[in-house]
């Protein structure tokens, strides 16, 4: 096992908080199965989302955190969110807004025997269940960073946690939650987003850049209605083939480099060189089977790959039968959808363009091609940092694991820092979190690693305290 449990020296009131409030309320919310608006078209009258807010903010409203107010902001069509807010202590300045989102991924997979989605399991260190990590603990792991700093009487600004609930379909309701509350978040001195990775368990993790993201659906028709394989097999192109070739056009399938230029951005050299010497080995961090080659030459250039490449995935189906069901037939048509990572400095809306041209220019036999892509997310770069940032995280790393914080991109894409970015320029954004090795966000077996939650939460309360004595900048 390339990473041993950990023991990290948190604080022994923030352990108990984790242990006997949080982890229960938590495993509550793991039940629910509130799936975000992408997977779940139902998701207004089924409530799984009303559900999981109002569960939060109950739980918030029941902390000692001196000034808290919470509240459910919700409107017809539109996603929820949760909107906790506490006035800075006596004499404190400063704002920050702590972000975090409820909704959940779909199961996606068989979990392993004894674990499900929606039925919490403790295990030592971790808690299994889908959306314990990705991204259920953050509310609890921001209001739980007030609340050890009130007990300890240590000042602090004013915060505002928002938790949304559409991020895993790309953030669509965001923006307008962010205009219509945009006195109350202010400009913020400082955002913390509680929605990102680590590469291992024994330090903190600041995330330097995430890729962006397009999810489309691409379909091929051939028939207006399938026919017997043996009787047109041969004359009628198969929609399996010509969507193949569509494929072929995004990426090479023998390497898998993704084909259209527009999508692939110069990689920055301190990349590659915090790449060096990190210890990450993919083949433990994967679930791979034995003898898969992976691509990349090093595990240096998998951590480049993995953070600055554009990648394609299909991660769906239609107009195929499952394999029992699957007869003699030539299909009608086939369609997939994909998710087409990208490069952290591409601009999304660009490369839908260069997307969709792609797939609908000169169409493969003259068959019929659709092509629908979803709200396109762009990547994000971290701004750079000032000490007193850095400085608090680093602080908090190494009085929790006696390491200092490590720096890495993450493959992942978080809507909300592109858009905080675009808003507030210049306003430091710290991305943290605690979806680390084996935690398998949107694979089954999903869980959180509890001392991993309990070290961001403390780095959360040092960043608040350190937001309020900073030394301001003259003028
Ligand atoms: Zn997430």
């Amino acid at each position: 096992m390339a990473h041993p449990e950990t023991h990290p020296r948190i604080e022994e009131s923030l352990r108990r908080l984790w242990e006997e409030d949080v982890v229960p309320a938590l495993s509550h919310y793991t039940t629910i199965p509130c799936l975000s608006p992408a997977f779940d078209a139902d998701w207004e009258h089924g409530g799984h989302l009303a559900t999981a807010a109002a569960l939060l903010a109950n739980w918030g409203r029941t902390r000692r955190v001196e000034g808290l107010f919470v509240e459910v902001v919700a409107s017809a069509g539109r996603t929820p969110i949760v909107l906790a807010e506490a006035a800075g202590t006596k004499g404190a300045t400063g704002t920050v807004l702590i972000y975090g989102h409820l909704d959940k991924q779909p199961p996606l997979g068989t979990w392993r025997e004894g674990l499900g989605p929606f039925s919490p399991v403790r295990l030592g260190e971790r808690l299994y269940g889908r959306g314990t990590a990705d991204d259920g603990y953050a509310f609890f792991a921001a209001l739980g960073a007030l609340e050890s700093l009130d007990a300890a009487g240590t000042p602090r600004p004013r915060v505002v946690v928002l938790v949304e609930a559409s991020e895993e379909s790309g953030s669509p309701d965001l923006a307008a939650h962010l205009d219509a509350h945009s006195t109350r978040l202010g400009r913020p001195d400082l955002v913390i987003c509680l929605d990102s990775g680590c590469l291992s368990y024994d330090r903190l993790w600041l995330t330097s850049s995430l890729r962006g993201n397009l999810v489309a659906t691409v379909g091929v028709q051939v028939l207006t209605e399938g026919v017997h394989s043996g009787s047109a097999g041969g004359v009628v192109p198969t929609s399996f083939r010509l969507l193949r070739r569509l494929l072929d056009r995004l990426e090479d399938p023998v390497t898998g480099e993704v084909r259209l230029e527009e999508l692939h951005g110069d990689v920055p050299p301190q990349v590659a060189q915090g790449a060096e010497g990190v210890d990450w080995r993919a083949a433990d961090v994967f679930p791979v089977v034995p003898g898969l080659t992976l691509a990349g030459r090093s595990e240096a250039e998998r951590l480049v790959r993995r953070s600055w490449l554009p990648s394609l995935t299909v991660t769906g189906i239609d107009g195929i039968p499952s394999v029992r069901d699957g007869g003699n037939v030539l299909r009608p048509s086939t369609t997939v959808k994909i998710s087409l990572r990208l490069p952290p400095s591409i601009d999304a809306t660009r490369a839908v363009t260069a997307l969709e041209r792609v797939l609908t220019d000169d169409p493969p036999e003259g068959a019929a091609v659709s092509v629908h892509v979803e709200t396109p997310a762009n990547g994000w770069v971290a701004p750079a940092l000032e000490h007193w940032v850095t400085d608090a995280f680093a602080e908090t790393s190494m009085e929790v694991f006696g390491n200092p914080p490590g720096s890495l991109g993450e493959g992942g894409t978080i809507p909300f820092l592109a858009m905080l970015g675009a808003r507030y320029p210049g306003v430091p954004l710290v991305a943290t979190g605690v979806l680390g090795p084996g935690s398998n966000a949107h694979g089954p077996n999903e869980f959180l690693h509890l001392p991993m939650a309990e070290a961001v939460t403390a780095a959360t309360a040092r960043l608040l305290a350190a937001t309020a004595t900073r030394s301001r900048p003259p003028g």
